[in-house]
């Protein structure tokens, strides 16, 4: 299958900040695709940049054999973009908002209310068309969105955290829709997101890491890289609990955010073994399949970090 996105040696500079260092990965046709990373790790950049929005120092990129700068025009023809912050009049209904949509697209008539239709449908809004966007839940308004950057057919979505703001019912049906639409369009969809289990939805994942790309990789590839399981510890003092851990060759053992996890291939009998030695310490143990957390700790050396502030809305730019 060929690639929809192909990006070369890419690079992007907030004046002496590097924002991006030398990243080239490509995107194949019709498939889901999560860009994961810690907050200020690039991730926003990138998309930026893929959105015609922002012009790189260094390296290309391009979308269905465009180049995003020279050939912005086509790339936007082609593209539907979801930003963070939500971009609907509020005061507007559904329908009118997406009709306002599809006229700046050059929209018309028939073809526009059939393409509003199938659109709401790929996003269970029919029923709530006439309704303003005020009304609706935060889900849908997301949901409203999705459905309004459908109407041109692109063949490339790009989402920038979409479920940012959402409670978990919320953002499994987001999921669920966007699941729906690659099947039904062909689209292929491109998402960013700090979240683990977001990303282990996706057909692959590129993990950016302070500016880098740190590995690209089906998430079972990625995991199937740490080679074994990996026994996570709760209890008290976990600095010193783990440098005893390592003290004793039972390490290395990892600090997350309330609990050390070390990776094995015997994971039994190195529970049993912590367990004969710092058993008083532990207050949990548990085995289990590495995670694409583990996945960023093996590969970068240290622990994800969600910040509340990659938690929260940022704002961030619109059309
Ligand atoms: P992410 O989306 O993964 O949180 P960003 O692409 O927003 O990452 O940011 C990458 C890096 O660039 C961070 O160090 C961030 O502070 C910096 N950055 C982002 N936007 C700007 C800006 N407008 N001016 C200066 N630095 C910026």
């Amino acid at each position: 299958m060929s690639n929809i996105v192909a990006v070369n040696g890419l690079s992007f500079r907030y004046g002496d900040r590097l924002a991006l260092d030398d990243i080239s990965l490509s995107v194949t046709r019709g498939s889901m695709f999560a860009l994961l990373g810690p907050n200020g790790s690039g991730k926003t950049t990138f998309f930026r940049i893929l959105a015609t929005l922002l012009t790189p120092q260094d390296g290309t990129a391009t979308i269905d054999g465009f180049d995003v700068v020279k050939d912005c025009a086509a790339v936007r023809r082609r593209i539907g973009i979801v930003f963070q912050s939500p971009s609907l009049d509020i005061h507007l209904s559904v329908a009118e908002n997406l009709r306002h949509s599809g006229h700046l697209y050059g929209l018309r008539g028939g073809d526009l209310q059939q393409r509003i239709d199938a659109a709401l449908a790929a996003v269970t809004l029919a029923d709530r068309r006439g309704e303003r966007v005020k009304a609706l839940s935060g889900g849908m308004r997301r949901r409203a969105e999705i459905a309004r950057v459908l109407l041109h057919r692109p063949q490339l979505l790009i989402l920038d955290e979409p479920s940012t703001g959402l409670d978990p019912a919320a953002r499994a049906e987001l999921w669920r829709h966007l699941g729906r639409v690659q099947a039904e369009s062909d689209a292929t969809i491109l998402v960013t997101t700090h979240l683990m289990d977001e990303a282990e939805r996706c057909d692959r994942v590129a993990i950016f890491d302070r500016g880098k790309l740190v590995i690209t990789g089906t998430p079972d590839e990625l995991k199937s890289r740490i080679g074994g399981d990996c026994v996570t510890i709760r209890g008290g003092d976990l600095k010193q609990l783990a440098a005893d851990i390592d003290a004793a060759n039972f390490g290395p053992a990892r600090a997350l955010d309330k609990a050390l996890r070390i990776e094995t291939t015997s994971a039994t009998k190195l529970a049993a073994d912590l367990m004969q030695r710092f058993g008083e310490r532990i207050s949990e143990l548990t085995i289990g399949r590495p995670t694409l957390d583990d996945v960023f700790i093996h590969e970068t050396g240290h622990v994800f970090e969600t910040s509340s502030e990659s938690t929260s809305s940022k704002q961030k730019g619109r059309r």
